[in-house]
């Protein structure tokens, strides 16, 4: 995460962060459909697939991959929690062979150029910009190789009035379209881009969130910074139940030119 991220997320140091988020099955809006919907417009797979899934979490999204792709994956995070939960996943699925898990950061990446068939990357892109990830998480493609990715962007047609919570939580939200733009201007030909549905968010991340709240307060004593944490996943949830119309996730996927 970027020091001068100012989302009131990172008020928090990453371990207090990683002993919420490990306890969760998924750390962002997804769906398994919506992954699966986002693989169908690979233009080739095959057996043999280098795969990397950038912000893996505890890789809810990378066993989907695993599934139904051929080869093998690697998935970074920048929190070892997250990868110690990734493995432990990997094990119970009987996927540990072909998914390796690393620590590391999305803008120091210890890959090769043209290493991978496929980059992956749910709900963590922003953590680095769009833009910017997009451009440089390019060379690590071979020529073809495909990037897909999830973003906050604007749903509706109308913007929402001014929003503190949008400027903080998420400042480089835009239009598809100018997201696409971005994408193509990074050295992408747009494959797709769909916006995720509101379940997503309300069935799929906020109630895992909710849910684990309260056994989350008891393991930090209800501490203040438990408690003020607590606050803001409620805010976040209340604001998407408010104003979900207006903002979601789309998933945009490229390929390399
Ligand atoms: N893809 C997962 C997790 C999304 S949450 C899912 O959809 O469920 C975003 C993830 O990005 C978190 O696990 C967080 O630890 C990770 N992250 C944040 N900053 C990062 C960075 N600089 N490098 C790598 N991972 C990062």
């Amino acid at each position: 995460m970027n020091k001068e991220n100012k989302e009131p997320i990172f008020e928090f140091d990453l371990s207090f962060i990683a002993s919420f988020f490990r306890g969760i099955d998924r750390q962002g809006p997804g769906g398994d459909e919506q992954t699966l919907r986002a693989l169908e417009f690979l233009p080739e797979t095959g057996p043999d697939l280098r795969i990397a899934d950038i912000g893996c979490g505890t890789g809810h999204q990378t066993e989907v991959l695993a599934r139904h792709l051929g080869g093998t994956i690697t998935a970074v995070d920048l929190l070892p929690e997250m990868i110690e939960g990734l493995e432990a996943r990997m094990r119970r699925a009987g996927l540990n062979d072909r998914v390796t898990g690393l620590v590391g950061s999305m803008d120091d990446l210890p890959f090769r150029d043209g290493e991978f068939d496929l980059i992956w990357a749910e709900g963590s892109i922003y953590n680095i910009g769009f833009g910017r990830g997009l451009a440089e998480w390019r060379r690590f493609l071979k020529p073809g190789g495909v990037i897909a990715v999830t973003e906050c962007s604007w749903l509706s047609g109308a913007r929402l009035p001014e929003s503190k919570f949008i400027r903080e939580n998420f400042p480089d939200i835009d239009t598809p379209s100018a997201k696409v733009r971005i994408l193509e201007e990074a050295g992408y030909a747009p494959l797709a881009h769909f916006a995720l549905p509101p379940h997503c968010w309300t069935e799929n991340y906020f109630a895992l969130t909710a849910a684990r709240l309260p056994a989350f307060l008891e393991e930090q004593g209800h501490s203040p910074v438990a408690v003020r944490f607590a606050e803001l996943m409620h805010e976040e949830a209340a604001h998407y139940r408010q104003y979900g119309s207006y903002y979601g996730y789309v998933f945009y996927i490229g390929r390399k030119r």
